[in-house]
């Protein structure tokens, strides 16, 4: 095996663990933003609770006033009904209180409405300050977990990068740029186990001297397949390491058919 692919297939390990590591990372301010999210649309509703609350209180202040004027006014027309001379203006007098206390029921009938919503009102500020107390409390707790979730992630990242700077310690530094092309062009995934005649990653078929080649133990050469061009490694020598590339099990390889995990065309 050539003397750095055991290094590579360790790289290749801790890369995969890294991009599932920042994929979860990535997702935590999202997770925060939801939990805000829920927060602030409880907290929205006990304010739009109690604008409707104010504005009802603020129409039932009018409609008492519109009683009291409408009774003022049927009032100063009895009044003036002793100074009337002519039966003509007596009539329109008459007409005029008549009037006036019609509007006075109504605008005690308006306020009596206002009155029994006004508790209807209430009740619902009520009841959305509950659901704020409510909704704040889990907030807490879920912010807690996502943020102790966190920085757990951060430490395992931290411990994945400290495996990945090892593992690269040894390697010529033009090999892990050789390595870092490649897996950005697949998915992060550079290197391919042989898996029965064919490449693990892209399932095309392996010329039987390359295989032959990788599965010498003085083998000191790079190859790569021709059609995903991921560098090529036999899977004996992986286990040997303790380290296979996940997505290329280490079972015993021509048991199993190629799988294509990454296969482009
Ligand atoms: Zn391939």
């Amino acid at each position: 095996m050539h003397p750095h692919l055991k290094s590579l297939i360790e790289l290749q390990a801790v890369d995969l663990r890294l991009i599932g590591i920042r994929e979860r990372l990535g997702r935590f301010p999202k997770q925060l933003a939801e939990v805000e999210t829920r927060v602030a649309a409880a907290r929205q509703k006990v304010a739009t609770a109690k604008e409707a609350h104010i504005t009802g209180q603020k129409e039932r202040k009018t409609y008492e006033m519109d009683v009291d004027q409408w009774k003022e006014r049927a009032k100063k027309y009895r009044n003036q009904s002793a100074e009337v001379k002519t039966n003509e203006a007596y009539k329109a007098l008459l007409h005029e209180i008549q009037n006036a206390e019609d509007e006075v029921a109504k605008a005690e009938d308006r306020l009596l409405e206002r009155m029994v919503s006004g508790e209807e009102y209430d009740r619902e500020v009520k009841a959305a300050e509950a659901a704020v107390k409510e909704i704040e409390a889990s907030a807490n707790k879920e912010r807690q977990a996502i943020q102790s979730e966190y920085n757990a992630t951060q430490k395992e990242l931290a411990a994945a990068e400290a495996v990945r700077t090892a593992a690269i310690a040894t390697v010529p530094e033009d090999l892990v740029d050789h390595y870092e092309r490649i897996a950005k062009r697949h998915g992060g995934i550079a290197l391919a186990e042989i898996r029965g005649e064919g490449c693990g990653q892209c399932g095309v078929h392996i010329r039987p001297h390359v295989i032959q080649q990788l599965q010498r133990d003085s083998n000191e050469g790079f190859f790569h397949c021709e059609t995903c061009t991921r560098i090529l490694y036999y899977s004996d020598h992986a286990a040997a390491t303790g380290h296979s590339v996940p997505s290329a099990s280490a079972v015993p390889a021509a048991a199993d058919p190629p799988s294509a995990p990454a296969r482009e065309n």
